[in-house]
């Protein structure tokens, strides 16, 4: 049995449930991740309570935070993931003030060309004559918050609209609630199942978005057995699936997350596309 996890309505921030995107509960002391590579804060994409992979006791009251980093570099983008275990008290943490800010105009207003022209001063926006402008068009990266406002009174100035992203990003824009839902992943060895397989499933859910999968082995996605640095192996908690979030250019791809059982080391391996 495969257990699939689709979006659905957002519960409260501050209860421990299956949630992706606003804000991670972290107990007081736990710090905001920051990359250890890029030393910037992480990007909050999803919490699981532990006890829902089956693979714990249902009172075990730990929460799993996936943290991606977001940063890019002369090398490309940072495919850092982190995984935080929480214990005790937790509580909804805001995201750090951020110091670097991408623009992005979000409407042109009445007149079009002046704001692509002020866009075209600002940053390096390739648009080519006679293609819709996408937007929200974004026309400055991780620019320090002086030049960021700048831009953005310009925009204002020229009749269009434009909004500042903390860069990298640190919260997803959206947040969804969890639903879990069984389904038969065609593994022998625990008898006849009465559950529709997978593909059925996606259909029957109809509208709603499956984020990604929990617990053990899937046919059809490649399982990591790495081993902890205790030398015992670690578990699958969740696979998630690529999704492109909503009225934002951040891009999540496909990423999986270990956890070892006896010592709580998680780690989240994250590939692109
Ligand atoms: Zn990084
Ligand atoms: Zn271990």
């Amino acid at each position: 049995m495969g257990i699939a996890w689709f979006d659905d309505d957002p519960p409260p921030m501050e209860v421990a449930a299956l949630r992706t995107g606003g804000l991670p509960l972290l107990t007081d002391d736990e710090p905001w991740p920051s990359c250890p590579q890029c030393e910037v804060p992480m990007l909050f994409r999803a919490q699981v309570p532990l006890a829902l992979t089956s693979l714990v006791a249902c009172d075990d009251e730990r929460l799993i935070l996936l943290f991606e980093c977001h940063h890019t570099t002369e090398r490309g983008p940072c495919d850092v993931g982190s995984v935080v275990v929480t214990r005790g008290a937790v509580a909804p943490k805001p995201a750090p003030s951020a110091t670097t800010f991408d623009v992005a105009i979000t409407a042109l207003g009445p007149r079009p060309f002046g704001v692509l022209e002020i866009a075209s001063q600002i940053g390096d926006v390739e648009l080519r004559a006679g293609s819709a402008v996408p937007m929200p068009l974004v026309v400055l990266r991780a620019a320090p918050s002086f030049l960021a406002e700048e831009a953005v009174r310009a925009i204002f100035g020229s009749g269009g609209d434009a909004v500042l992203r903390a860069s990298p990003p640190m919260l997803l824009r959206d947040h969804h609630g969890g639903l879990l839902v069984p389904f038969d992943d065609g593994r022998r060895g625990l008898g006849a199942t009465t559950l529709p397989p997978l593909g059925q499933l996606t259909e029957a859910v109809g509208q709603r978005t499956i984020r990604g999968l929990l617990g053990g082995a899937t046919p059809g996605y490649r399982d990591h057995a790495f081993a902890c640095t205790c030398g015992r192996p670690t578990r699958t908690i969740v696979r998630l699936l690529a999704q492109q979030a909503p009225l934002s250019d951040v891009r999540l791809g496909p990423a999986v997350a270990q956890l070892c059982l006896q010592c709580s080391k998680g780690a989240l391996y994250r590939s692109a596309g």
